[in-house]
C-alpha cells in the first residue's frame, strides 16, 4: 500500500482492528471477561504503576473497548480516546478532568435537553457551574468567560435538531482565552463533521445514536484532539499536576498528546466507574462499519421528508439545514457540505395539541425517546425530554410546545411522507 492515509470508509471498517492473534477470528470478538491474568509480579506492578500498556480489569481498559476507541480516535482525527457506558458518562469524566470544585464552564444553550439537567443540576453535587451562551452569538461566549473558566462545551449539530454550531468561531475564542473546546458530535458523527479540523480540542459522543447506528446499545465516547496544552498549566492539575494516585506522576508530562484520554481513563473511569459492557462495544463497532452508507442515507432521507413538510398547510415552519431556505443553511455549506444529518424540527400550527395528536396517530414512526436509529422516530420534546425545563429553558432549546423532532431513518422516504400525510390529516 502507499504511504497515503486510509480513507474515512475503510478506517470506519479497519481502524483498530486485526485479525485475533490466538485464534485468526475475523471480527473483533467480545473479550466478556472481567479480568486478565498477569505474567508475573513484575508485570502486575508495571501495569498497575501505568509504566506498561496492558490489561488489568475491564473497568479500566478491554480489547474489544479498545478497538472501538482507536476506531473513533482514527474517524475523528484525535489521538486517542476512551470508551464510556453512556453519552452521559462521556460528558461528566470529560468535565471531571477540567474541573476543580468552584470552576466553571461555558456552554450553549442549544443542546440535548439531558446534558442541559447534568449541566443545570447534578454538577452544582461537584461545585461546577456552567454559565449559559446563546449558540448562535459566538460573542456571547466570551462575554460568559472568567478567571474560572475552564472549559467551552457546544455541540456541532444542535439538538433537538436544525442548528449548525460555528465551531470554528467558538475555537478561536477559547484559544484566546486558553481554555479547552469540547464538542459533542452526537448529531453529526465524524461522517458529516469532524470538529478536530476546526479547532476543537475535546469530541465527545453519544454512542447511542448514529455511531451504535440501530437502536440496540447505550455507550460514549471521549476522543482526545491532542492539541490543548495541559502541561505546565496549574489551572488542570488532573493533567498537569503530580497525582498521588499513582507515586506523583505528571499525566501530561508522561502522555504527552494524549494526556487527556488518559487522566480520564485512570483517574475518571478508573474511580468514578462508568464502563461500556465490551458487547456494547462490539455492537457500536459494528454499527461504525456501515457509518458513512447509513449518514448519507440518513441525510438524504431527511433532505426529501423536510423538503415535504416545508410545503405543507398543517406545517408553519421546518428548520433543517439542508433546506436552502435555512437560516443556518450557509453554516451547513461550510461545515456539513456532504448533508445536514437526520435529525429536525417543525412547528405545527395546531400547536401542542397538534404535536400530542401527531405522535398517537403515526403507524411507521415510533415514538420514543432517542435519535440515530434505522428506524425513523419522532417525539414531542415540550411533553417528553424537555418537560423538565422551564417555558424558557424550553424555548430557548428549540423546543416550544408547537414543536415535533423527527429523526429520519433508512426506510423508503415515500413510505415515511405517507405516513406523515395520513396522521396530519387523520
Ligand atoms: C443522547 C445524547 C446524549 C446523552 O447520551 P446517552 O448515551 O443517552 O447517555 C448527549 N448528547 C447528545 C447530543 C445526545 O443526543
Amino acid at each position: 500500500m502507499s504511504d497515503r492515509l486510509p480513507g474515512f470508509n475503510t478506517l470506519a471498517i479497519h481502524a483498530g482492528a486485526a485479525p485475533d492473534a490466538a485464534t485468526g477470528a475475523r471480527a473483533t470478538p467480545i473479550y466478556q471477561t472481567t479480568s486478565f491474568v498477569f505474567d508475573d509480579v513484575d508485570h502486575a506492578a508495571s501495569l498497575f504503576g501505568l509504566q506498561a500498556f496492558g490489561n488489568i480489569y475491564t473497568r479500566i481498559t478491554n480489547p474489544t473497548n479498545a478497538v472501538l476507541e482507536e476506531r473513533i480516535a482514527a474517524l475523528e482525527g484525535g489521538t486517542a480516546a476512551l470508551a464510556v457506558a453512556s453519552g452521559h458518562a462521556a460528558e461528566f469524566l470529560t468535565m471531571h478532568a477540567l474541573m476543580q470544585p468552584g470552576d466553571e464552564f461555558v456552554a450553549s444553550n442549544k443542546l440535548y435537553g439531558g446534558s442541559i439537567n447534568q449541566f443545570n443540576h447534578s454538577y452544582k453535587n461537584f461545585g461546577w457551574s456552567v454559565a449559559w451562551a446563546d449558540n448562535d452569538d459566538p460573542a456571547s461566549f466570551e462575554a460568559a468567560i472568567t478567571p474560572r473558566t475552564k472549559a467551552i462545551f457546544c455541540e456541532s449539530i444542535a439538538n433537538p435538531g436544525g442548528v449548525i454550531t460555528d465551531i470554528a468561531a467558538l475555537s478561536q475564542i477559547a484559544k484566546k482565552h486558553n481554555i479547552p473546546l469540547v464538542v459533542d458530535n452526537t448529531m453529526a458523527t465524524p461522517y458529516l463533521i469532524r470538529p478536530f479540523e476546526h479547532g476543537a480540542d475535546i469530541v465527545v459522543h453519544s454512542a447511542t445514536k448514529f455511531l451504535g447506528g440501530h437502536g440496540n446499545s447505550i455507550g460514549g465516547l471521549i476522543v482526545d484532539g491532542g492539541s490543548f496544552q495541559w502541561a505546565g498549566d496549574a489551572r488542570y492539575p488532573m493533567m498537569s499536576q503530580p497525582r498521588p494516585e499513582y507515586s506523583g506522576m505528571v499525566l501530561a508530562e508522561t502522555f504527552g498528546n494524549f494526556g487527556f484520554a488518559i487522566a480520564c481513563r485512570v483517574l475518571g473511569l478508573r474511580d468514578l466507574g462508568p464502563a461500556l459492557s465490551p458487547f456494547n462495544a462490539f455492537l457500536i463497532l459494528n454499527g461504525i462499519e456501515t457509518l458513512p452508507l447509513r449518514m448519507q442515507r440518513h441525510s438524504d432521507n431527511a433532505l426529501t421528508v423536510a423538503t415535504h413538510l416545508s410545503k405543507h398547510e398543517a406545517v408553519s415552519w421546518v428548520s433543517y439545514p439542508g433546506l436552502e431556505t435555512d437560516r443556518y443553511h450557509v453554516l451547513a455549506k461550510r461545515y456539513t457540505p456532504k448533508g445536514a444529518g437526520a435529525v429536525f424540527t417543525f412547528g405545527l400550527k395546531g400547536g401542542y395539541e397538534a404535536g400530542v395528536k401527531l405522535v398517537s396517530n403515526l403507524q411507521l414512526f415510533s415514538h420514543l425517546a432517542n435519535i440515530g436509529d434505522t428506524r425513523s422516530l419522532i417525539i414531542h420534546p415540550a411533553s417528553t425530554t424537555h418537560r423538565q425545563l422551564t417555558d424558557a429553558q424550553k424555548t430557548a432549546a428549540g423546543a416550544g410546545p408547537e414543536v415535533v423532532r423527527l429523526s429520519i431513518g433508512l426506510e423508503d422516504p415515500a413510505d415515511l411522507i405517507d405516513d406523515l400525510d395520513a396522521a396530519l390529516e387523520g
